[in-house]
């Protein structure tokens, strides 16, 4: 590929058994005409144990914001507490909203259970309970906030189509459990139902995530290209991967509008570390995507046919070695060595791949500029840290009703404790007390209500507005309410 310029790109070697399945991987990429300009960063245990919480470095954030492109090795977290997730760090501070995973069935060479499968799980990868906000509030109650934004929607679910339909797919589902949380995974479904109607060339499909995921884990064939929220994202492409026969084998991209990652699903293994036996095909399948997401869709293809090629003829590396259906058991560079003899090659069995030039990668879509909405507060919720009865607490908040504001509602872990609660319901240290107002309430009425509450003795941990947005009521009512 003397005559093509080579596409910088940062790489990250990692622990355990990154070094050899980088390395052969590289070999496999490099032999096949990838032309690449690589630049090494260290990442993972040595940077942690130098004192850095996130396990990387400021010039290795200079080499990513250079390149734009990240080849990553598995690293392992130390033990302990203070380490914060390296790829949580990256794919956020780097803006890569969408973690895209294809889980296929290489069967009958990699046995499974469902040799149809042929699907790609597009996880969101910034928000939902991943967004870190974290409180504990009183002595028994925990709270993690889920972060759900209609920008963050729209683009993953865009993105989500627009890949189904740069590869052919037929149908994009989503799943989401609004049927409980009808706000904040609402606002999900509903922006793929509204932007599922620009592409009504794929069939689309919704379920509850419950059914979904128990679907998708004994029937993935009926299923193609799949679009969540972040942790239904984590647990559902973790479910495939293993369904596939191999996590040894899936690859994974976080793509965002400034930079992209690629890397195995798998982590460092340093249980086999240094044995040379590990297999690399997780990461060389990633570094497949990454050839088609910098162009070089051509390489892309004879490395990934000629991979295919490789595991037909059933040449494994240990982790899927079957005696009898496997022809050789051969070691990390081994099976790289075999790659490399069959670049050229197709499969006969299994589905070859193409990926013509003429596809580029996933273009990622603007954000909708969406018109502000018409806000109006008509109430609040304040929560309470306290050891108090229903009753005691129905008393005080009764007693600090002012400014036209009235305590209609108490509830404890969001289930109605007052008025007309049930004696069976177990109450915490964690009170909500809802005020509603007949008229729009001010940010001033809400300091003068707080100041009563303060008269009361009561401990107030957090206030939260009650909203109309363009005159629709935006909150939720109280379980048993
Ligand atoms: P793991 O994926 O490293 O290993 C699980 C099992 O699968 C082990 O038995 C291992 O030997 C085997 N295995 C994994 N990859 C293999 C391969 N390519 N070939 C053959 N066998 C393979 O998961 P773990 O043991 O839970 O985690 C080990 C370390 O990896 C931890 O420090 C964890 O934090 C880290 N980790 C890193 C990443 C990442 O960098 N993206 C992802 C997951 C875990």
């Amino acid at each position: 590929m003397s005559d093509v310029a080579k596409t910088p790109i940062t790489v990250a070697y990692g622990d355990g058994i990154g070094p050899e399945i980088m390395k052969a991987s590289l070999r496999v990429m490099e032999a096949a005409g990838a032309a690449l300009d690589i630049q090494s960063i260290e990442i993972g245990e040595q940077v942690y144990l130098r004192g850095h919480s996130s396990g990387i470095e400021d010039a290795a954030w200079d080499s990513l914001r250079r390149t734009k492109v990240f080849f990553k090795a598995p690293i392992t977290t130390p033990q302990g507490g203070g380490y914060k997730s390296l790829n949580v760090t990256v794919r956020k501070s780097l803006g890569m909203f969408a973690n895209v995973r294809p889980c296929v069935a290489y069967a009958p060479f990699v046995p499974t259970n469902h040799p149809g499968m042929d699907l790609i799980v597009v996880r969101e990868n910034e928000e939902d309970l991943y967004a870190g906000i974290e409180y504990q509030q009183t002595d028994d109650v925990m709270e993690s906030m889920k972060i759900i934004s209609r920008p963050g929607s729209e683009r993953i679910v865009r993105y989500a189509f627009d890949l189904a339909r740069s590869q052919g797919r037929k149908k994009v589902t989503c799943m989401t459990k609004d049927n409980i949380m009808k706000i904040s995974d609402g606002l999900f479904h509903r922006c793929f139902n509204d932007i599922g109607q620009i592409y009504r060339d794929i069939e689309q499909d919704h379920y509850i995530i419950d059914i979904g995921m128990a679907r998708v884990a004994t029937r993935p064939e009926r299923f193609d290209v799949i679009v969540l929220p972040n942790l239904y994202g984590d647990i559902l492409s973790d479910v495939t991967a293993e369904t596939t026969g191999s996590v040894g084998l899936g690859p994974s991209a976080n793509i965002g509008p400034h930079c992209s990652m690629f890397e195995a699903i798998h982590g460092s293994a340093p249980d086999i570390a240094g044995r040379g036996i590990a297999n690399p095909s997780g990461l060389l399948l990633a570094g497949v995507m990454m050839l088609v997401h910098i162009g070089q869709n051509k390489v892309a293809e004879k490395v990934h046919n000629a991979w295919l090629k490789t595991i037909e003829d059933g040449v494994h590396t240990g982790d899927i070695y079957q005696a009898g259906r496997s022809t050789q058991k051969v070691g990390t560079q081994d099976f790289a060595d075999a790659v490399i003899e069959r670049l050229g090659q197709t499969p006969s069995k299994l589905r070859s791949v193409s990926y013509p030039e003429s596809e580029g990668r996933v273009a990622i879509g603007t954000v909708e500029n969406h018109p502000p909405q018409k806000k109006e507060i008509v109430g609040v919720d304040i929560y309470l840290h306290s050891r108090l009865t229903t009753d005691q607490i129905a008393e005080k908040m009764k007693a600090s009703e002012c400014e036209g504001m009235v305590c209609n509602l108490i509830t404890n872990r969001g289930v109605k404790v007052w008025p007309d609660g049930m004696a069976e319901t177990f109450t915490s240290d964690h009170w909500r007390c809802r005020f509603m107002c007949d008229s729009t309430v001010t940010h001033a009425q809400i300091v003068t209500l707080l100041n009563k509450i303060i008269e009361q003795d009561l401990d107030f941990i957090k206030v939260e507005q009650l909203c109309k947005f363009n005159g629709e009521i935006a909150f939720s009512l109280g379980q048993g309410q």
